[in-house]
Order: C-alpha cells, then structure tokens, then sequence
C-alpha cells in the first residue's frame, strides 16, 4: 500500500484504494476484537500497561503506512482497554455501544460531517431535529423543548444551566450575556447533598461558585429532602438528580418541581442515566413528575448504549437555550428559523454528527426495546443483590435500578475484595464509599450483559469474597 505520506510529493490521481484497504482491515480488527472480549481480562493487564510506550516516544519524522499505523494501535492499544464492551464490566454506568450505534458510527465517521451548520451538513441537522423529538417523547419531555447535543451529562448540565442563568437574570431585567455575572443580581443555586460530582464542576464553569451553594441534606437513599429546601426568593436554580451513581435512588422530582416553581425558580434535572427510568412501565414512577422541571441532562452513552461522547442537554424555554448559545459572523449564515443550526444551539462550533449513533440505537431498539433493555439491566441488578444478600453480604441501598452497592464486612475487606475482583477478571467492579462505608458499585448499563453474564460473574465475586472474608478476622455469617 502505498504511504500516504508527503514523501513522494503528488497524491495518484484517484486515491479510493487508500480507503479500500485500511477500511477493510480496520473492520477484521475491530471484529476480532469485539469477537475475543468475552474470553478475556475485563480489566487491563500489568503487561498491556507496560507495553504502551511501544506506540511512540518521539514523533516520527517521516509518515507511516495507513495500514502499519493501524496495526500498531491494534497490538498495543487494544490490550489496553478495558472490557466494557464484553458484558462482564459493571464499573461505572458505562454502557456498551449497540451493533447498530457503533455501524453508525463508523459510517458517519466516513461522511466526516461538520454538524455545526445545516447547509455544512443537512443530514446532521435533521437527525438531530427528528431525535430530540423522539427523546422527547420516550421520556415525557414537553414536545417543544430545544435541545443541544453535547459530550456527556456534564456538558450538558452546563449548556441547560447556562439557558437557566439567562432566564432568571432576564426576568430580574438582567443581560447576562451581555453584561456577564459582575455585578449581577445574586442567583440562588440549590442542589442536594447527593449530587454527582459533575455538577459542582458545571456550575463552577458557569460562574456560579462550587462553595457558594446551598445544598439540601439527603435521606438514606440520597434522595434531596424537600422539606429541608431553604426559602427561595429572587432569581433562583434548583439542581435536581433523578439516578443517583451509587444507589440509583432519584430526588422527588415533582414535589421539587412543586415547591420551586410556587417561587419562580428554575429546576434543572441531572437525569444522566437515571431519566431513562420514565420508558419503563414499572420504574417510571421513580421519576414522577420529571416532565414539570424546565431543563434536563441525560447521556446517550450511558443507558442507551451508544458510543461514548453523546449526552442531551434539553430546555422547555427553546428561546433561553437559543439566547444564551446564539453566535454571528458574516461568515456564518442568519439563523433561519426553518433550519436547525446546531452551533446556534449548542456550546460547540465544528463537531461531529452526535445525533447519527443515537437515531441508529433508537431506530434499532424501537420504543419497546429500549424499554426491554432498561428492565433487563434492572433485573441484572435485582439478581446480584439477591446472590449477594443469600450468602450474608450486605446490600447497602434499596435496589431501585440498575445500581447495587456492597460491603463484604469492615472496609478492608471490601478494599481487598475489590482488588481480587479486579486483578481476577472475569468481571470488573469499582470500589465507593457510601454513608461512611466502603462499599462496591455494581452498575448493570450495557445490552451485552446476559443472565449466564451475572451468574458467573456472581459466583466469581462470592469465591474471591469467601477467600477473602476467610482470611480476616471480620468473617460475615455465611448462610
Ligand atoms: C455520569 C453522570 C454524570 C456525568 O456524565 P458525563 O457523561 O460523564 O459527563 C452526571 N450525573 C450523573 C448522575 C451521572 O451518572
């Protein structure tokens, strides 16, 4: 294959066949990798580790073939992943990407796609018109809410907070993109003692203060106790999570909503993995009430399971988020209201046509099958906490989705179970501390995870435990 490199100067005239072949091995690679991961570490070994700097210490010079450049990353850089596409990995609300969602994706990554602009990339655009009103209306979310497509949760915190700081210091006659927070009216943010640790982050970037909150104490469960909301006047943002990281548990949404908006304040919904609650018959009550906030945050790459880099910032208010994300220039076109301009929506300019790997998950799952998928995740979890409880373990939340925390005895124990489960590797589980005490966090969120997936990664966990456990002094009863 011929380099495509500066070295000869002139490119051939037609170039197809440099895609041709890099293309079709990238596809044998990727399958094999995909084919092999349910047999391997779900973790990364010591050796894939040490090997890393094989892809490179000092630039090259000169360029390499495609195809050499490739095989590389595959010999060093897939050893060096982590299993999460493999079934077995419960470390973190992850997810694995659907068949369909990563086909997408490779697809959209040939179009190469400027999605800021429709006239840069029309199918970008309408994709992402069509899905936000199929999110919309999966979730029960108000049919026209404006919605932005972002890197995760966490970008789209900031991009709905940013609508509701524009809202509320406009009805206090306040021009904040224009006249910036310096001497603005006080804006009151409230979130709850629970709160995921993103969400300091996003209001820090927004100008409003990481220390400068108030924050709600939390029940047992995590869950923002409204009946310890302080009184709210003025401009005010109320920060609600519906999936709390370790338990699952989702902060009374419509009680919340209930009591902000008797005051004028805004509620803004973390609803990362959690609002995907509201498609299942039997969860959807946990986030009751959720359609009432003003603003949500929600991953794709998380429940939904597509690749990673996909979160949904959505707003009721379409004129806030359009107000506070609005950019000119004569190089750009006037925002035709008949056309989505995503960069006129979003923080973003140039990026990628997020919304391709979300229609393709949806198209695929349909209604039900997101629906089926969010259940099974669930039961997962239930199935877990059962094999755990059975042989003495405690359980150290109320297993309402797809999250299950464990503690084998005091915290060492739990540390070192945590390690072997780790270092073992049939399957991957990360460590946490809850109210105090060191626990693991079970997160089920991939489609790849089977019953025969739980039931061998259950009957790993409890021989590495009961060796464990054996070897300490705070042996739990072992029924
Ligand atoms: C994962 C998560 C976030 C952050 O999402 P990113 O996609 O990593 O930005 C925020 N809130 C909750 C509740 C989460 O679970």
């Amino acid at each position: 294959m011929t380099p495509l490199s500066p070295k000869s100067g002139e490119l051939p005239d037609s170039n197809n066949h440099l895609y041709e072949e890099v293309l079709t091995q990238a596809a044998v690679l990727a399958r094999r990798y995909l084919q092999t991961i349910r047999e391997r570490h779900a973790g990364v070994s010591q050796a894939a580790l040490e090997r890393l700097p094989a892809l490179g210490g000092e630039m090259p010079f000169h360029g390499e073939d495609p195809l050499a450049v490739l095989k590389l990353l595959d010999d060093i850089g897939s050893p060096a992943t982590v299993a999460s596409m493999g079934g077995r990995f419960f470390g973190g609300v992850i997810g694995g990407a659907l068949p369909a969602s990563v086909a997408a994706h490779w697809l959209a990554d040939a179009w190469d796609q400027n999605a800021c602009l429709f006239d840069f990339s029309p199918v970008a655009a309408y994709l992402e018109d069509l899905v936000l009103d199929w999110v919309l209306d999966l979730l029960g979310l108000p049919p026209d809410c404006g919605g932005a497509f972002v890197t995760g949760t966490q970008m789209a915190d900031v991009t709905a907070l940013a609508a509701a700081r524009s809202a509320v210091l406009g009805r206090a006659g306040w021009d904040v993109e224009r006249d910036g927070l310096f001497s603005a009216p006080p804006v009151t943010v409230i979130i709850g003692e629970e709160v995921h640790a993103t969400m300091p982050k996003a209001l820090a970037l927004l100008g409003f203060g990481r220390g400068r909150v108030h924050t709600v104490p939390a029940d047992s469960q995590g869950r923002m106790k409204p009946s310890l909301l302080p009184r709210i006047s003025g401009p005010a943002i109320v920060c609600v999570q519906v999936g709390n990281v370790n338990t699952g548990a989702c902060d009374p949404v419509g009680e919340i909503c209930e009591i902000a908006h008797n005051v004028g304040a805004w509620v803004h919904v973390d609803g990362a993995f959690g609002l995907w609650a509201a498609v299942s018959p039997e969860r959807k009550c946990l986030v009751e009430g959720v359609g009432r906030a003003d603003s949500w945050a929600t991953d794709g790459h998380k429940w939904l399971n597509v690749p990673q880099d996909s979160g949904i910032a959505i707003v009721r208010d379409a004129e806030a988020l359009g107000r506070s994300m609005s950019i000119a220039a004569a190089y750009y076109p006037p925002d035709a209201e008949a056309k989505r301009q995503p960069m006129q929506l979003g923080p973003e300019s140039s990026r990628r046509a997020r919304a391709v790997e979300i229609w393709a998950a949806l198209r695929c799952l349909g209604k039900h099958g997101v629906a089926e998928l969010i259940d099974r995740t669930c039961r997962h979890a239930t199935r877990f906490a059962e094999g755990l409880r059975a042989k003495g373990f405690d359980i150290l939340n109320d297993v309402v989705l797809n999250q299950v925390l464990v503690s084998f005895g005091d915290d060492e124990t739990t540390a070192r179970v945590i390690d072997a489960i780790q270092a073992e590797g049939t399957c991957w589980c990360g460590g946490t501390v809850w109210k105090g005490r060191k626990a693991m966090r079970i997160s089920v969120s991939s489609w790849a995870t089977t019953s025969a997936d739980v039931e061998r990664s259950l009957e790993t966990i409890l021989a590495l435990a009961a060796g464990e456990c054996g070897s300490s002094s705070s042996k739990p009863s072992i029924a």
